[in-house]
């Protein structure tokens, strides 16, 4: 039922006049991540950790709250986001039902999460 509200609702939803995401969340960073974003943005690697990163043991993490790279709720870095960005809000991935501590985290934050879930409310009978 997810999977077919998500093919429903996403493309029915513009992301690009809403920026949520973008403008409230921790964004993980993996190496390999920092590696291509830093290579695209011409910067070394030293630099770019300075510059953008917060480490926290394994852990590496965006610094901002807005995302740095969000400017005029677009992506400037879109083609080298990071994975996190790319699954957020996660509809399309299996084991909805393990994740449904995060989803609800996010109910009032992102316009797919808010809408799918209010179907489901529907499907299920749990509002008419
Ligand atoms: S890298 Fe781009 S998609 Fe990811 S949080 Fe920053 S602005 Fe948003
Ligand atoms: S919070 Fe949800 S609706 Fe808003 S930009 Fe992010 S993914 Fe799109």
């Amino acid at each position: 039922m997810v999977f077919e509200l998500n093919e429903t609702i996403t493309p029915q939803i513009d992301c690009t006049s809403c920026g949520n995401c973008c403008k409230s969340l921790l964004i993980n960073v993996t190496e390999t991540e920092a590696d291509a974003l830093s290579l695209h943005l011409n910067q070394t690697r030293k630099d770019f950790d300075n510059q953008y990163l917060e480490k926290s043991g394994n852990m590496m993490l965006m610094n901002a709250i807005p995302c740095t790279f969000l400017r005029n709720d677009i992506c400037t870095v879109y083609e080298n986001r990071f994975a996190g960005c790319r699954e957020f809000p996660a509809m399309h991935l299996p084991d909805f039902n393990k994740r449904l501590f995060t989803t609800f985290m996010h109910y009032n934050r992102c316009l797919i999460i808010y809408n799918i879930v209010e179907e489901l409310k529907v499907m299920t009978g749990f509002k008419r």
